[in-house]
């Protein structure tokens, strides 16, 4: 699906001539206006009816509203010529000085809808593709001119901040979103973002003042700046980064941020025999025609929460294999992070650990291949205490989604979701519920990652293939992991 017909914008305008909306054309679109509705719970469509019903009572008004379900313009910015709204008011200076006109006479309002009843994840990624949307539409810079409503009108404002920290997200987090989603929007990133990595450590000196980027060109923003004869540790190289006076390479640092061979000087290599990583291709890879689990936004936020909490032991259980903790924390997104995204704000990790209980296919459509091929084959090999322990866990799971229980053992236990059929050969992890623990799930997929890797030695993608299986499945599968692969060491926040 192309960028701008991502989602779609429903036209619902106000009556015109009214207070609310005079008509009167915008003639050029010069920048845009986040908002928030300041009134939690209240939906795009309810802001609009409330407009619409009392159009000729004030004059306040913007274009667009969003929410988790839709989009709707009631003031005319994108689905026909833009036309004037009044969402900022005339005597604050700040618009004037920032882009030499006021904003009701040049700028498009946009309404954020939140509060308990919006899915905010989904209210915000429309948002996100709105704002970038606009600025395609007007030719505008994302990062000069797309402005929050509290920074023109400080004593009176706090939108879109407050709307926004609703569900823990930040006005700079926006803005941020906004333009990588925009740098996208032409399929840009897909080609830039291909480049090599090879794990290899070592250290490196600064020779002069060097940035410290979030990709390997110098397109990429800077995270950091180092002064000169700074010491830095680097783990992976990039052969075929952006060239600089003929010179390709580049290293990548342990936090995913890269900087030009050509500025540094590099200590004579140690013992690295042990810790060579598996080469990481995506040039290879096609990433078109996806059907991912979980957004970009969604895949950064959970594993910037995964990082949060468990990072020490992904870097444990990955040292002294060939995978990074980044390939296991993709894994988990393509995984489960679809069901616990949502349960982060208001669960404890080591309960979200817990509910981590899904795939119930045996019982539900009853095509499961392997053993158990249904509760009712669990209970007859393990017994009906064993099953109804198991059934007990799925069930609480089941609750925390606002479903009623069930008599069925699931299938799939902990962040990685590791099968019942292991039961077999490893009934201690099942019967001990040693999903709770995170450290044994870095074991049990470390494990398996192990035994695909010597069936497929030097092929990153083939192992990850094989480990969900085989077939398109299994291939849709590792494509899933490495665009979450990608997008997690690509990201300035990785
Ligand atoms: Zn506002």
């Amino acid at each position: 699906m192309s960028f701008r017909d991502q989602f779609n914008i429903t036209p619902q305008y106000l009556p015109k001539p009214s207070k609310r909306r005079s008509g009167m054309p915008i003639s050029k679109v010069r920048f845009i206006v986040a908002h928030d509705t300041g009134n939690p719970d209240s939906t795009a469509a309810q802001n609009v009816r409330y407009y619409t019903n009392s159009c000729n009572d004030m004059s306040a008004s913007a274009h667009l509203f969003v929410d988790d379900k839709e989009i709707l313009e009631c003031v005319p910015a994108l689905t026909a010529a833009p036309e004037k709204a009044w969402h900022v008011l005339y005597n604050v200076p700040k618009d004037n000085e920032l882009y030499g006109v006021n904003a009701n006479d040049a700028a498009i309002g946009v309404e954020y809808c939140y509060g308990a009843n919006i899915d905010a994840d989904k209210a915000y990624e429309k948002y996100v593709w709105l704002l970038a949307r606009l600025c395609d539409e007007f030719e505008l810079d994302p990062s000069k001119d797309i402005v929050g409503h509290f920074f023109l009108d400080p004593q009176r404002k706090t939108d879109p901040v407050t709307g926004l920290a609703f569900s823990r997200r930040t006005y700079e987090g926006l803005l941020r979103d906004v333009a990588a989603l925009f740098a996208t929007r032409n399929g840009a990133a897909e080609t830039t973002a291909s480049f090599t990595t090879i794990g290899s450590k070592g250290r490196a000196t600064t020779r002069v003042k060097l940035n410290l980027r979030n990709r390997p060109d110098t397109r990429g923003d800077v995270a950091q700046v180092l002064p000169a004869r700074t010491e830095i540790v680097f783990t992976a190289t990039v052969p075929d980064g952006e060239p600089i006076n003929g010179n390709a390479l580049w290293y990548r640092d342990a936090e995913g941020r890269y900087f030009w061979s050509g500025g540094v000087d590099i200590a004579p290599e140690t013992d690295n025999s042990n810790d060579s990583k598996a080469l990481i291709r995506f040039d290879n890879i096609d990433f078109s025609n996806l059907d991912l689990p979980v957004t970009r936004t969604q895949c950064m936020d959970c594993t910037g929460w995964m990082k949060l909490h468990f990072e020490e032991q992904f870097v444990k259980a990955t040292a002294d294999t060939p995978f990074v903790p980044e390939l296991l924390y993709a894994i988990a997104c393509q995984e489960t992070a679809i069901y616990w995204h949502r349960w982060v704000q208001d669960h404890t990790p080591d309960e979200i650990l817990q509910h981590c209980v899904f795939d119930a296919n045996g019982d539900v459509n009853g095509n499961r291949g392997v053993f158990p091929k249904n509760t009712a084959a669990f209970t007859a090999k393990y017994g009906q205490a064993f099953a109804d322990m198991l059934i007990q866990e799925a069930n609480a799971m089941r609750s925390w989604r606002g479903w009623g229980p069930k008599q069925w053992v699931y299938a799939g236990y902990g962040i990685f979701q590791y099968d019942i059929q292991a039961v077999l050969d490893d009934e201690v992890f099942f019967r001990e519920k040693q999903w709770y623990d995170i450290g044994q799930c870095l074991d049990r997929v470390i494990k398996e990652l192990n035994s695909k890797w010597k069936a497929h030695p030097n092929d990153l993608f083939q192992t990850v293939k094989a480990y969900n299986g085989s077939g398109n499945r299994a291939e849709n599968y590792a494509r899933n992991v490495f665009r979450f692969l990608n997008w997690i060491q690509t990201s300035a926040d990785a």
